[in-house]
């Protein structure tokens, strides 16, 4: 059974009432109760009382007067006394079905215990001399042992009834841990067919618990080493725990329904049957994609800020040394040429750093922006006239229609969102340096593009150039300089302004980057926003 059908508890209670009930039938009793006693009692697992006809109005009194009785023991099991007055009306007619009997009636105690301990005591109200079959001897000592019989076959039905109580109970625990799990948990059977899938696994992987029930679980996880490589039955980390490793970790691969591969790390552990033999195989699955890929960041960071410092040092300095050679003869022009590269090389590590500094502010949320109505056609103009005086090769086609409406925006940071993707366009267009400008009108925004004819990005890249440090995996890429901030930080500003950043791009024919800013009159914008 897997743990989504457990067992109710309810179904046990009914058990506990059924044999209270018939023990109480056999005692010719009309109705009572089953007190479990502190011994026996297990607040986790079972309740403490059973009753059996008798309303939860009526069980304190029967209890009071039963406080005020001689008590039943090993000794005397059976103890009976008549019934309070207060009681027989408790009981009186038209109360319950079986008032009418109960006019004249006695109360009963039957202790009930075993070789192992007390249980509790059975209390219940029989018609005044009515007696059960294990009392009908004259004989007191011959009574005594049919009732102990009695008493033992009961104790039996109750301490096992108490166990089931206690065994659901723990399931009821062990279910609610499986299916709330943020973990993903599956069991096998000792064939390694899956017997157990929780939602957290089915959230994973996109399967169905009823989709993968009884299958292979390699053949639904196939699972891969870190390095991409399948991994072989011998290193089924179920087979290892069943092999006789107590707990087995590895980190791994495991594929997705669609095909979408995860880093995972896995937990296996196997329960054995008492003669030892491995019956099932537990997996805890943990989806460590995010760790990997921020580790994976923080490589990337070490490697490209390493790289970007050193390249415009190495310059500055061999320059300067240059320079500073009291043999070196040069005539003007060569020594201007000479200090403007260092002053460039200088712009870039000023560049780099300023960078640094504001994605760090980005993360730690403490960018302030000055939110007002801006007129975008001005800010434009001015950006591509700078651009035009710095690079004059590049020419600039401007599509904007006329009346383009207001939007609310921080100027500065607008036109730093825009210089970079113009920055971009040129860096990564080294053929083809013409490049379009374009703006349009939706309901709430205004859409701002930059078009290039230039390299082009990935599928794979276009979903990871928005993240800190990342730069498309091809190598002329990673020659240029550049530390993969730019587009973090055009993301951050633009949806600051409650807008949207976006590429479409076909590798080697070039891309359009977007982003949207709000209209004047659709704006919501707090006046300091992260
Ligand atoms: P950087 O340019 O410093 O590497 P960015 O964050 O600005 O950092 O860009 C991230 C990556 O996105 C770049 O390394 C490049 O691979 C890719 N990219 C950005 N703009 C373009 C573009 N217009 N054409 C092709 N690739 C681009």
């Amino acid at each position: 059974m897997s743990w989504s059908q457990t067992l109710q508890t309810g179904d046990l209670h009914d058990q506990m009432t059924i044999l209270i009930g018939s023990a109480v039938r056999l005692l010719c009793g009309e109705a009572g109760v089953f007190v479990v006693s502190n011994e026996a009692f297990d607040p986790q697992s079972s309740s403490e009382y059973t009753l059996y006809r008798l309303s939860t109005s009526q069980l304190p009194l029967l209890l009071a007067s039963v406080q005020e009785g001689v008590q039943p023991n090993s000794r005397h099991l059976l103890v009976t006394e008549t019934l309070p007055e207060a009681l027989i009306e408790q009981f009186g007619p038209g109360c319950d079905d079986y008032s009418e009997r109960l006019h004249d009636a006695e109360r009963c105690s039957l202790f009930v215990h075993d070789h192992a301990g007390v249980l509790g005591v059975l209390h219940y109200i029989r018609p005044r001399g009515a007696r059960s079959c294990f009392e009908q001897s004259e004989a007191a000592q011959e009574t005594q042992g049919r009732m102990q019989l009695f008493v033992t076959h009961l104790a039996a039905g109750l301490r096992s009834a108490l166990k089931s109580q206690a065994l659901v109970k723990e399931q009821g625990r062990l279910a609610a841990i499986f299916e709330h799990s943020m973990e993903g948990i599956l069991t096998v059977d000792n064939a390694l067919r899956i017997i157990d899938f929780n939602p957290a696994m089915q959230r994973l992987t996109g399967w169905s618990e009823s989709e993968v029930l009884g299958r292979f679980y390699y053949e639904v996880l196939r699972p891969r080493d870190r390095q991409g490589n399948e991994v072989g039955l011998q290193g089924s980390p179920i087979l290892q725990a069943f092999a006789g490793q107590s707990v087995v970790n590895r980190e791994m691969i495991i594929s997705a329904r669609d095909g979408q591969r995860f880093d995972v790390y896995v937990t296996a552990s196997c329960v054995r049957s008492a003669r030892g033999e491995p019956m099932n195989g537990i997996l805890n699955v943990r989806d460590i994609t995010r760790e990997r890929e921020e580790e994976e960041q923080r490589s990337r960071f070490i490697s490209v800020i390493s790289h970007e410092l050193q390249t415009p040092i190495a310059i500055i300095k061999g320059y300067a040394s240059t320079l500073a050679r009291s043999d070196a003869l040069l005539d003007a022009e060569a020594l201007r040429s000479r200090l403007i590269a260092v002053e460039d090389e200088a712009d870039r590590l000023n560049k780099l750093v300023g960078n640094l500094l504001y994605a760090s502010r980005i993360q730690a949320g403490g960018l302030q922006m000055e939110i007002v109505p801006l007129e975008l056609p001005r800010l434009i103009e001015g950006v591509v006239r700078r651009l035009q005086a710095k690079s004059p090769d590049v020419s600039v086609t401007l599509d904007l229609p006329p009346n383009l409406p207001t939007v609310m925006a921080d100027r500065d940071r607008v036109e730093e969102v825009l210089q970079n993707l113009l920055d971009n366009a040129v860096k990564y267009s080294p053929r083809q340096r013409s490049l379009t400008l374009a703006c349009s009108v939706t309901g709430d925004e205004v859409i701002v593009s930059v078009s290039d004819v230039g390299m082009g990005i990935s599928l794979r890249d276009q979903e990871h150039i928005f993240n800190r440090f990342h730069r498309a995996s091809n190598g002329m890429i990673q020659s240029m300089p550049g530390a993969g901030l730019g587009l973090y930080i055009c993301r951050a500003i633009v949806e600051a302004h409650g807008g949207h950043i976006w590429v479409e791009s076909t590798l080697h024919e070039g891309s359009t980057f977007s982003f949207s800013l709000p209209r004047v009159e659709k704006a919501h914008l707090p006046m300091v926003v992260f």
